[in-house]
């Protein structure tokens, strides 16, 4: 059988410093390994064709090119910064909240993202589960009917082929109280050329009216809005998949409320619903892309009011050891004495509300 287009490019990705080397030049070769022996390098040529490799600050390129400063780890910075493995009560699964679990369907990405949260499991070559381990997910889910949503993540579950998409969804068909299923993808982002039509056909045959299937995608920079993603955006939202936006808040790269705005407002155009800023874990390696959560919280209050409500994502921190995410806000509302409230309106005006009895 011939491979597909995404094949083809999945088979094109610069994987070495000899090919990196073909488009920006290393300076330090043998520090270079060191970066890529604690993560893999991997860029689909989507991506290469967007990078302005003459900008050494260009935002796709700092968060897709290894950098030296990946071999810096803080003494705050953690292996599992989220604590994975500590809600873990069986191989390839987390059960962080009661009604929901994460699948690890596979650690292979299309790019390996130098931010990346995951990144001791992405950056080794880590094997996904077998069928046994399938097998045993699947019994889990049996014993567990408080989880109703499967969210099938890695690594990137769009990696896998499309028949081991359809086990995956088959086998999850089959547990009756798993009625949302959830795909954490960057292909949308990356390897665009994923969305086939065989892709399509398939997740169509397991949405019905009360058991939806979402795609929850990465786009971290307005500049990743190309045409190809605009398409491949529209062929899943038109056949009636919800797709929503998470990723961190990265330094250098989107740590501007007017790129932030951008994003947004750009994002609910292509019908993409922006989900979660993420306050960047504390994974190893990560410093250089770490914005104060302080500075997080004052971009995201200059967006309050500049940015309707549904292009506006919430701004979350994933605790550390499995504790589950919280949100980072700006205190709009102070009460100053009973039934009285200080408020800040969004045009940061300051007012008194006073409270009727009720
Ligand atoms: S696609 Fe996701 S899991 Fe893969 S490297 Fe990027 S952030 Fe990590």
């Amino acid at each position: 059988m011939q491979p597909e287009q995404w094949q083809i490019d999945l088979q094109h990705c610069v994987r070495t410093l000899d090919q990196l080397e073909q488009y920006i030049p290393i300076q330090n070769k043998e520090r270079m390994r060191e970066v890529l022996a604690n993560m893999r390098l991997s860029i689909t040529p989507h991506t290469l064709r967007l990078i302005d490799f003459e900008n050494p600050n260009d935002p796709i390129l700092l968060m897709s090119v290894p950098q030296e400063r990946e071999l810096t780890f803080s003494p705050e910075e953690l292996v599992d910064p989220i604590g994975d493995e500590a809600k873990s009560p069986i191989p390839f699964l987390t059960h962080r909240y009661p009604d929901r679990v994460l699948i690890y369907a596979t650690f292979f990405c299309s790019l390996f993202c130098r931010f990346c949260f995951r990144r001791s499991k992405t950056g080794e070559a880590n094997p996904g589960p077998t069928n046994t381990d399938m097998d045993r997910i699947i019994n889990y889910l049996h014993e567990h009917p408080e989880v109703e949503e499967v969210i099938l993540t890695g690594g990137d579950p769009l990696t896998l082929l499309d028949w081991q998409i359809e086990d995956w969804l088959s086998m999850l068909r089959q547990v009756p109280s798993v009625r949302r299923i959830r795909f954490h993808t960057r292909t949308l982002v990356n390897l665009p050329s994923r969305i086939t039509d065989g892709l399509l056909t398939i997740l169509r045959r397991y949405i019905d009216a009360t058991h939806p299937i979402f795609i929850v995608t990465h786009f971290n920079h307005p500049k990743e809005i190309a045409p190809e993603n605009i398409t491949a955006v529209a062929r899943l939202v038109d056949m009636g998949i919800v797709v929503r936006n998470q990723g961190p808040l990265l330094k250098d790269v989107n740590d501007d409320p007017a790129i932030l705005e951008e994003l947004f407002k750009r994002l609910v155009d292509i019908r993409v619903v922006p989900y979660y800023l993420h306050q960047l874990d504390l994974a190893q390696g990560t410093n250089h892309f770490r914005v104060p959560i302080e500075e997080g919280i004052a971009i995201m209050r200059s967006l309050q009011g500049k940015v309707t409500g549904i292009a506006l994502p919430r701004y979350m921190l994933d605790l550390p050891g499995g504790k589950g995410k919280i949100p980072l806000t700006h205190q709009f509302a102070h009460r100053s004495e009973s039934s009285n409230w200080d408020l800040e309106s969004p045009f940061g005006e300051s007012l008194k509300y006073h409270e009727p009895n009720c």
